[in-house]
């Protein structure tokens, strides 16, 4: 069959990529005996070595065999685990670059040690991405004795601290053992990180609106140089259509805003202000700045520090002096509507953008809807694509490789298994509803733990597993007689519950789901990361011993710590040899996910290295993925069988049928993903620029020839526009010098009378001149080095001003894109199209702001950050658990349903009030990292 060709053809693949990896496994077991016969030091200076043979021009794949036997021995002298054959194969794999397909249980992340080691050797970072901040910190605390033995720092990233691996911190405290705080730099600074995919990505989105750099806290030289990211895919396809985002509401902007209405409605056209109606803009003269200057109460409105001020001034002042009720807007239920200016008719709900339409609706007097900002936002898909090595590791990847190989340019490499999978995957049981399918499930567990079997059983929702916690307290009935020797409780009465909130305690309790009859409900995500041992976990036993006796486990003299260790080890080989005895551990599924992969992975609970176990997946056709995709005629047969609600189908058919329904939930899920990079490709690549440009003036560019150069252009495009293309008799003088004036103060001399008497080019000779004497005068006055740095602040602020808009509006246009038809027309084009015209105007307004300030504009005091309103949310796949897990199927369908990419943005915000949010509030510390409280730099400005 041409299917088994494929899979055959792919297979083949796998098979060759391995057999050239074997070689090199062999290469490594034979250093085996001169490695082990190091002493710890010898052993320890062996990195030092690595590194001068770096140096003088070795390559990473010459010392990989010797690097990873290292790294093997030292594992084996500090863990007590040598790292498997197959885990040398993973290392590899990830080494260069693949994403290693390796089940649960097989010990991934002792395999990252290997290539983690070998690549910290060049000095650039490595870092390692996980799930969540326990997970990050678990690995640390775990595998941090190797690299510490071999003389490397290891930082670790947290939401709000991070630390550095140190053998002797904190050792009474279980949860931070080993752990030093640091700062986040020094985090980064360190040869290994270890931290979640949104640490990384926030600190990154962050460290570009910092304004000095000693602010920023990724390292400055090959920020990005390789990651390995663990459950890749969890990462980069589930939350891929999360973006990260910071962004933010104004606080107190709705009283600058009726404010500066109030100031400007003071102002007379002609006399303070003049319209060049033309040109549909609006300026200040000298005597409208020095009303508004005296009504603020400020010395110059130009100034830097009064920045966030003129934007308020800017809108208020066009709200006031261009915008006419009736005409341009209707004021109707308390809201400004907009009216078409060709058409006439009322655009419901669109909103002009930079503050205009709040200054409209200051100056009506109807309440002020507040701004939603957008600072910063990549997707994670970009963020990662930021690495110049990246690699993955999960228990599933293998059916979304073609995801990973188009967008992330990932091969995927199937590692084989340590031991025989024995696992036994049983049929689906399909019920014809919910409740009789739950009541089945009851009596499985029930059966399950008469047996002394641990139940593990994967749902949904958190309300699902709420459910069934309680039918299961209800209506079980215990028939194990061991139960009473190993539960206080029965576990059918008391069951396990977790819904991936917790993840330090849920990891406690989930290291003993695979106890002697225990039961365990959880959503698909809780507790991923943490094994579950046949007849549980020893270690954490023997802590649990030494507790109860009043001692620490870690601080105890090794003896009679080694003695607790020996007696809890006894204590679970018997209770382990129960359970392999009763069948291992059973997991039950409830229902099937839209994804195969998510399924799999709660399979993949059970079986861990060759262990005996089982699973199950029960389903109704009331399950959300049936209601959608089973094929028409299931029900009609059911009914045909005669089937009543309790006696199972059990039928290969339906469990085919539900898997191809799966495999096209996936493909199109994928397009949807694929759109969103697509839109995302555009926004990033004007990041990218931005970025890189805002890099450059932190880094002190001279910015004065470009400066210059906008001057020259910004007065040649006023001379073209009132005079030169003008014929002579139409000149508006006045307006002209208005215009003029608003950048760089007359000349003496230079009335209307004189510039009436000259050839629009001798003007503009004489204006350049000007310009050039003046600004050679300014810097004489205040010296070069503070004219350069003049000129860096102002360009740095107008720059992360006007991005914000920028983003802001291009992300509004995002989430109108998919939504409104075009006519026809491709929703991407057409984005594409007017984010490029976007892109143009935000030029010309940089130029615009800076040419409008530079002559005017002094250096008072330490400049102000860019403006950003309170209330700063970061939004992001934060709870991976919430994601694939529970409760938000529905969501992710309704994204999937609304097949465009700008409904993916969409969700990120909806999703907010569900925990995805960081909120800062006005007195945390600014997330810029400047350590001022937030209300004090960036929560200053609107
Ligand atoms: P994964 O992330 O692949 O699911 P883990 O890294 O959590 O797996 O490891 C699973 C278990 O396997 C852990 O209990 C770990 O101690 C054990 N383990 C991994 N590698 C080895 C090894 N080489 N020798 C002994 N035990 C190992
Ligand atoms: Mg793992």
């Amino acid at each position: 069959m041409a299917f088994g060709l494929l899979t055959k053809v792919l297979g083949d693949y796998n098979e060759k990529e391995l057999k050239k990896l074997w070689p090199v496994v062999d290469e490594i077991n034979d250093l085996e005996p001169e490695i082990s016969a190091l002493s710890d030091e010898e052993l320890g200076a062996k990195t030092e070595e690595f590194r001068e043979r770096l140096a003088e021009g070795e390559e990473l794949e010459d010392i990989l065999p010797e690097a990873f036997a290292v790294v093997r021995e030292a594992s084996s002298r500090r863990l007590g685990m040598r790292h498997f054959d197959v885990q040398l194969l993973g290392g590899m794999a990830l080494h260069q670059g693949k994403i290693a397909e390796m089940k649960t249980g097989e010990g991934k992340t002792l395999v990252a040690t290997l290539p983690i080691y070998l690549n910290a050797m060049e000095g650039r970072g490595v870092h390692l991405v996980t799930v969540n901040d326990y997970l990050a910190k678990r690995d640390v605390q775990w595998m941090g004795a190797i690299y510490h033995s071999l003389g490397l720092s290891i930082g670790v990233l947290q939401h709000e601290s991070a630390y550095r691996y140190n053998p002797e911190a904190n050792l009474e405290n279980a949860s931070l053992r080993y752990l030093e705080p640091v700062t986040r730099r020094e985090a980064y600074a360190a040869d290994i990180t270890y931290g979640t995919n949104n640490e990384f990505g926030f600190d990154y989105l962050r460290d570009n609106m910092v304004t000095d750099f000693e602010l920023s806290v990724q390292r400055q030289q090959h920020p990005h140089n390789y990651a390995i990211v663990d459950e890749v895919d969890n990462i980069l396809i589930d939350e891929a259509r999360t973006p990260l985002i910071i962004s933010g509401q104004a606080d107190e902007t709705e009283e600058d805003y009726r404010r500066f209405a109030r100031i400007v409605s003071r102002l007379r056209e002609d006399a303070d202000y003049v319209i060049d109606h033309r040109h549909r803009t609006v300026s200040l003269t000298d005597s409208g700045s020095t009303k508004v200057e005296q009504a603020l109460n400020i010395k110059n409105i130009y100034d830097t520090q009064n920045f966030r001020l003129t934007r308020f001034l800017d809108a208020a002042l066009k709200a006031h002096a261009l915008y006419q009720r009736d005409k341009d807007y209707v004021v109707r239920d308390g809201e400004v509507i907009i009216v078409d200016e060709f058409t006439g008719r009322l655009m419901q709900g669109r909103r002009w953008s930079d503050g205009l339409h709040q200054a409209v609706e200051a100056k009506e007097g109807v309440s002020i809807q507040r701004e939603s900002v957008t600072y910063a936002t990549i997707t994670l898909q970009n963020y990662f694509r930021l690495y110049e090595k990246l690699a993955g590791m999960t228990g599933t990847a293998w059916t979304e490789r073609e995801e990973f190989n188009t967008i992330y340019d990932l091969d995927v490499l199937v590692i084989p298994t340590h031991r025989d999978m024995v696992r036994e995957d049983e049929p689906d049981a399909i019920y014809r509803n919910e409740e009789a399918k739950f009541r089945a499930v009851v009596r499985e567990i029930e059966e399950m733990h008469a047996a002394g079997r641990p139940v593990l059983v994967g749902t949904v929702s958190i309300e699902k597993s709420e459910y069934l916690a309680d039918l299961l307290k209800r209506t079980s009935k215990c028939e194990n007689p061991d139960c009473g020797d190993y539960f206080r409780v029965c576990p059918l009465k008391e069951p396990e519950v977790l819904n991936a909130k917790h993840h330090e305690r849920e990891a406690q309790i989930v290291a003993q789901a695979g106890r002697f009859g225990a039961v365990t409900i959880a959503t698909n995500m809780a507790g991923r990361g943490t094994d579950i041992i046949l007849g549980g976990n020893s270690e954490r036993l023997a802590e649990e011993l030494a507790q109860r006796r009043g001692h620490n486990l870690v601080t105890l003299p090794h003896d009679e710590a080694e003695a607790i260790r020996h007696e809890a080890h006894e204590i679970w080989e018997k209770e382990h040899a129960k359970v392999v005895e009763a069948g291992g551990l059973h997991v039950i599924g409830t229902e099937r996910h839209e994804s195969r992969r998510i399924d799999n992975q709660l399979r993949g609970r059970s079986g861990r290295q060759g262990d005996k176990g089982s699973s199950r997946f029960f389903v109704s056709f009331h399950d959300d993925v049936m209601k959608r995709f089973a094929p028409e005629w299931m029900p009609s047969l059911l009914a045909r069988l005669g089937m009543d609600e309790d006696t199972p189908l059990e039928s290969g058919m339906v469990s085919k049928a539900i898997e191809q329904a799966q495999t096209k939930v996936e493909g199109y899920n994928f397009d949807i993903r694929k759109h969103v990079v697509e839109y995302d490709d555009v926004m990033n690549r004007q990041r990218d620029l931005d970025y890189s440009e805002r890099r450059k003036i932190l880094e002190g560019a001279d910015l004065k020839a470009n400066v210059q150069e906008m001057i020259e252009e910004a007065l040649t495009e006023l001379v073209d526009n009132f005079l030169s293309d003008t014929p002579m008799e139409e000149w508006n003088v006045e307006g002209f010098l208005n215009e003029v004036k608003a950048i760089v103060p007359l000349p003496d001399g230079f009335t209307a009378a004189h510039v009436q008497q000259q050839l629009p080019d001798e003007v503009l000779d004489q204006l350049l001149e000007h310009a050039t004497t003046l600004y050679e005068a300014k810097e004489q006055s205040l010296g070069s080095e503070t004219m350069r740095a003049l000129e860096r602040i102002l360009m740095l602020t107008t720059m992360d001003r006007l991005w914000v808009h920028h983003l802001t509006a291009l992300d509004e246009m995002r989430q109108g894109a998919g939504l409104s038809g075009y006519g026809g027309q491709d929703p991407l084009v057409v984005y594409k199209s007017e984010a490029h015209d976007m892109w143009q105007q935000l030029m010309s307004y940089i130029r615009e702001s800076m040419v409008h300030s530079i002559y005017y504009a002094t250096l008072t005091q330490t400049p102000v950050p860019a403006p950003a309103p309170a209330n700063v949310r970061e939004i992001g796949p934060d709870e991976l658990g919430e994601q694939a897990g529970s409760g938000t199927a529905a969501p992710a369908r309704a994204r999937a349903a609304g097949g465009s990419a700008a409904t993916a943005t969409a969700p990120a915000a909806a999703a907010a009030p569900a925990g995805n949010v960081r909120k800062v509030g006005r007195n945390d510390l600014c997330p810029c990292g400047s350590g001022k409280k937030y209300k004090r730099c960036h929560g200053q400005a609107a």
